[in-house]
């Protein structure tokens, strides 16, 4: 049975990863609007990618005896300036989901619950993979012109 305390906290996560869908589904149809159809492609895929993890957070309660509760999702941003700057934003999102993951586990070892522990030790892993691609993302933009900039769009919306 997973304490009231962590149930809790895991959550807020769910919410925060329902947050991080329409953030990435907005970047989406911003892209849309631009004309960069792959880019729009990928951020649909992210913005599932997200979903995903709120439906495995919410099974783990549940298997664990708690109560997963969805809660009210705040409005996210609707317009970028540029290519450049919606990637710094992902970057600078998943930094911040990494730490939130980080305080997550503090508090997991806090209840002295190892299996939570060992069941966000998968999101820890997965954070270093998404700073790590978004991170990539942003040094290719940084030196694509125009052309390049087409030519990773296309790149891009080949994501499975
Ligand atoms: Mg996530």
């Amino acid at each position: 049975m997973i304490s009231e305390t962590l149930q809790n906290a895991i959550n807020e996560q769910i919410t925060a990863e329902m947050w991080s869908a329409n953030l990435y589904l907005s970047m989406s149809f911003y892209f849309e609007r631009e004309g960069f159809s792959g880019f729009a492609h990928w951020m649909k895929k992210q913005s599932q990618e997200e979903m995903e993890h709120a439906y495995t957070m919410a099974d783990y309660i549940f298997k664990r005896g708690g109560v997963a509760k969805i809660d009210k999702i705040d409005v996210v941003p609707q317009n970028w300036g540029s290519v450049l700057e919606v990637f710094e934003h992902v970057y600078q999102h998943e930094c911040h989901v990494s730490a939130l993951i980080d305080k997550l586990v503090s508090i997991a070892h806090e209840e002295k619950d190892n299996a939570t522990q060992d069941f966000l030790w998968g999101f820890v892993r997965e954070q270093v993979e998404e700073e790590a691609t978004a991170q990539g993302i942003v040094d290719k933009v940084k030196r694509a012109g125009e052309t390049g900039l087409f030519f990773l769009d296309s790149q891009l919306g080949a994501r499975k």
